[in-house]
């Protein structure tokens, strides 16, 4: 904001779209669509300043917020020609509404205004004495609720019983004197828990329902979901003050909820859920399982076609798909929020690809419709289309995707198990938004109620959550522990899995089945390979692995990895031959035996690769992991010597115990590790270009085209380390060239991931054709962590108490890692001009760290072969610029 003086109060024609930051996305969209023209109830907005004040102050209003509220509100008395708490009564909502949307996160008050002095005033008007009655009743429930802290359940044990009594089912079927008899009823409630009055005056009401909402910034449910979604925590939210409109006055009133497009597919139809006589909260809370919107047609024609048109212009207006909540009073149709709604990644590729083919947007502004991060769901398994088994029972496909998992109750056990890496469905009557700790830790949600609009389906699909939602033939025992669809009971533990892209529920863990690319995938990602400039290569280590990185749009190998041809089973015992030899020729012996095995293995790469750059990463072993434990040797001795077993075994064992106790080091990740043991047995790295070049030279015989060969020499920390390896390496790969008869271009780089190779990066540089940054060791060795104890330890609290913002080994830290790699770019290009830079840690997959890649001006990223697709797509967001969408 600038210098001047925050504005708190903004009549809603005062505001447009672009005013989110100050309005809050919902009252900016209102603002926005009142100039369209569209039907919206007239009101004020308070702005997200007042609630960030307040916020700063402890809780304290700022002076003069309380007066300005009152000048506004009088104001909308004049436009609308009633009076807060006067015998024409104003009635209002009190509604929350962030920059960023959080669906359900933060608390609104409905119907504000209704009072013993009002309420029969209101009764006379609506000629509908039910209405006004049922109208008020919910107020005291939601401002006992929202405002006072009253545990809703107290009244809605109240409405329960009373229906019981009546023999009723739904809401709608009370008498005007049940209703009356319920605000009676509630009055008692809020008295007995609070052991006060409610306040009855609506002026302090309206008071209390703002600080209630500037507090509802601050509950545990919304920093859960603005932790799982990046938003920060101090924006505060605005308030929405509008008047009243009435889904519930009779048979022609309804309310609901819908899409422009299916939030789940991307489909281009009509989505959305109505009931008829009710207001908002009963659709959004999933209390009735309301009706398709489709049918809307026939009950209220008028309304539905303005709908339909509405819901076009919106659409067209924003240029994205909407998400819009509506409500019709009497057979007139008002718009109560519109924003851009959450989708899955499936249906936020296909709705961009759409858009570009209907002339809507272009492929740039396509691309920046898709979070890069949520790609990650398309790329989870999926259930095997072919499992021919029968599901237990069918609810309605909230959220697509599989989830398997044991089933759990509550979202606490959801949130505690899931988080210690267990896979938990959690399955609710219904889910609230304070479930939303559960949610994200489960694999999945289940719900016997509620429908596809409701908060749990749309926070779902947020977070590409799996989730099947109104599936009412099952019976939920939450003190017993019990899920019972028929007459099959599935206890706590019980694995289930559900099907969230066909709401089927089956009662065993199904097969799963590695994901699909499918078109709409692959045509962004086309328009994605236009736009970006990093290169994107794949982490692989076998042929299998290669071809499917190739599949996925890799351009080349970027790490390629040979400790595990080592570790083999079959190769060990060599290994550990050439490991425990006395001399040269012993050893030379033993690599011998391993060449034609790792050759073999550097062919099935080439060809997968053919055409393409691999980076061989020479071998990088904390020695220990080839030989075993000093304690299991130990064991081993004193077990021979005790049993006085073959005396030729137990010799044997005492040698490789004297081995193992000389090799022992105190820590083998800072040891004899990378080129360090190469430096000690040259011989190794000899044979490793040996066994390349072979490899090479025999692929391109047989396919007639080979791969291009680059050769990585690991852990280099000074300049003299490289010049030695890249003799080594050379002198082998000259032998191996002139006795074939053969030329093969093999260029020789190193990896960077120590901060001193960084900060002499320049002196390294002059023996390197390029660099690739490991930046997974250069977390480690620049921070000085550990990841195996930092992980399960430490970090996990400092990233939970913010003294970090993310984990570091996931997302790049971007002052000090990023630093680091900054200073080794700059350094190695300015010895070296054109010098190639890549980077192959983990980081390579990860799109906030490729937006860094890109500012440092890297060559390419490279990453693990199910990413490839992330990075293709995030290298290009990173060109466009990153921005995260405000889509209040
Ligand atoms: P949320 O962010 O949880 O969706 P909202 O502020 O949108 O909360 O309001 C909750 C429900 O109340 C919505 O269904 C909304 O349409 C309804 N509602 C809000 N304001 C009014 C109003 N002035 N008249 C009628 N219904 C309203
Ligand atoms: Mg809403
Ligand atoms: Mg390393």
């Amino acid at each position: 904001m600038t210098g001047e003086a925050a504005k708190y109060l903004y009549d809603m024609s005062e505001g447009s779209a672009d005013m989110r930051t100050i309005l809050g996305g919902k009252g900016a969209n209102l603002a926005e669509m009142k100039r369209l023209g569209i039907p919206v109830p007239d009101g004020f907005t308070v702005s997200t300043a007042a609630c960030v004040d307040t916020m700063r102050a402890g809780g304290e209003w700022p002076d003069g917020l309380w007066e300005d509220v009152q000048t506004s509100l009088e104001r909308l008395e004049e436009r609308t020609g009633r009076t807060l708490g006067g015998q024409n009564p104003l009635l209002l909502s009190v509604r929350s509404g962030a920059v960023f949307s959080m669906p359900g996160m933060m608390d609104t008050i409905l119907n504000l205004g209704i009072s013993d002095d009002t309420v029969e005033a209101l009764a006379a008007q609506a000629e509908n004495p039910r209405f006004a009655w049922d109208s008020y009743r919910r107020f005291l429930q939601m401002y006992g609720d929202v405002v006072e802290g009253v545990p809703p359940h107290l009244y809605e044990d109240e409405l329960t019983s009373l229906k019981a009594r009546r023999g009723v089912e739904q809401d709608t079927e009370l008498s005007t004197e049940d209703l009356q008899e319920l605000v009676a009823t509630f009055k008692d409630v809020s008295r007995r828990e609070l052991g006060r009055e409610l306040p009855t005056d609506p002026h302090e009401q309206l008071r209390r329902a703002i600080d209630a909402v500037f507090r509802s910034w601050d509950t545990p449910r919304a920093r859960v979901y603005r932790k799982a979604n990046d938003i920060p925590d101090d924006l505060g939210t605005a308030v929405n003050v509008m008047q009243m409109v009435f889904g519930n006055r009779g048979e022609t009133s309804a309310t609901g909820v819908c899409f422009t497009r299916n939030p789940s597919t991307g489909e281009h139809e009509l989505y959305g859920e109505f009931l008829v006589n009710a207001q908002g909260e009963d659709v959004v809370a999933g209390i009735r399982t309301p009706r398709p919107l489709t049918e809307m047609e026939q009950v209220l024609p008028q309304a539905y076609e303005q709908l339909v048109q509405t819901m076009r212009d919106l659409e067209a207006h924003y240029k994205d798909m909407q998400d819009i909540e509506f409500t019709v009073e009497e057979g007139t149709l008002y718009l109560l929020q519109t924003r851009n709604g959450k989708r899955t990644a499936a249906a936020a590729l296909k709705v961009a690809r759409d858009m570009v083919e209907e002339g809507v947007l272009t492929r740039e502004e396509a691309l920046q419709r898709v979070e890069p991060g949520q790609l990650d769901q398309l790329l989870h398994p999926a259930i095997d289309a072919e499992h021919g088994r029968t599901p237990v029972t069918k609810g309605l496909p909230a959220s697509p995707g599989a989830a398997v998992g044991e089933v759990v109750f509550d979202a606490d056990i959801a949130a505690r198990r899931g988080e210690a890496g267990e896979a938990v469905v959690l399955v609710r009557y219904e889910t609230t938004p304070d479930d939303i700790h559960g949610v994200i830790q489960a694999q999945g949600v289940l719900t016997a109620h509620g429908g596809m609009t409701s908060h749990a389906a749309v926070v779902a699909r947020g977070m590409g959550k799996p989730c099947v939602a109104g599936a009412n033939a099952i019976r939920i025992n939450t003190s017993e522990r019990t899920l019972s669809i028929g007459d099959r009971v599935f206890h706590e533990g019980d694995v289930i899995t559900l099907d969230g892209s066909t709401g089927h529920v089956y009662g065993e863990a199904l097969e799963l089945v590695p994901p699909q690319i499918n078109e709409d995938f692959a045509a962004i990602l086309g328009w994605a390979d236009e736009v970006r400039r990093l290169g994107v290569r794949a982490n692989a280590d076998t042929g299998e692995d290669a071809a499917k990185a190739r599949e996925l749009g890799a351009a080349g190998i970027g790490l390629c990895r040979t400790e595990h041809m080592f570790m083999a089973a079959d190769r060990l015992p060599a290994v550990r031959e050439m490991i425990l030899a006395d001399d040269e020729d012993a050893r030379a012996q033993a690599l011998e035996k391993i060449l034609p095995m790792q050759q073999e293995d550097f062919e099935a790469i080439f060809t997968a690769m053919k055409g393409l750059p691999v980076t061989v990463r020479l071998l990088d072993p904390p020695l220990h992991e080839f030989l075993p434990s000093l304690v299991d040797q130990s064991l081993l001795v004193q077990r021979l010597e005790l049993t006085g077993g073959d005396a030729g075994e137990l010799d044997r064992a005492k040698v490789l115990l004297g081995q193992v106790k000389r090799l022992h080091e105190l820590n083998p990740m800072l040891g004899t590790r990378g080129c360090r043991l190469a430096m000690l047995y040259p011989e190794i790295p000899a044979m490793q270009a040996r066994a390349i070049v072979r490899a090479a030279l025999a692929v391109r015989e047989r396919e007639g085209e080979t791969a291009g060969v680059e050769i990585m020499i690991p852990l280099v920390a000074y300049a003299a380390e490289l010049q030695s390896q890249r003799r080594v390496v050379e002198e082998a790969v000259a032998e191996e060239l002139e006795s074939a008869g053969a030329e093969l271009e093999v260029s020789v780089g190193t990896m960077i991931e120590l901060p001193r190779a960084c900060v002499v990066a320049d002196q390294i540089a002059e023996h390197a054709d390029f660099f690739s940054f490991g930046t997974n060791d250069l977390t480690q060795t620049g921070i000085g962590i550990s990841r195996d104890d930092a992980e399960g330890g430490f970090l996990s609290a400092y990233v939970a108490e913010e003294v970090i913002p993310s984990n570091p080994f996931e997302s790049i830290d971007r002052d000090g890692v990023g630093g680091l790699v900054q200073i080794g770019a700059e350094k190695g290009r300015a010895a070296k001009p054109g010098l190639k830079l890549g980077v192959c840690g983990e980081h390579g997959g990860d799109p906030a760290s490729i937006a860094l890649f890109e500012e440092l001006g890297l060559d390419y990223v490279s990453c693990s072969p199910f990413r490839v697709p992330i990075a293709r797509f995030a290298a290009a967001r990173a060109v466009l610029g990153g921005q995260k969408r405000a889509d209040g």
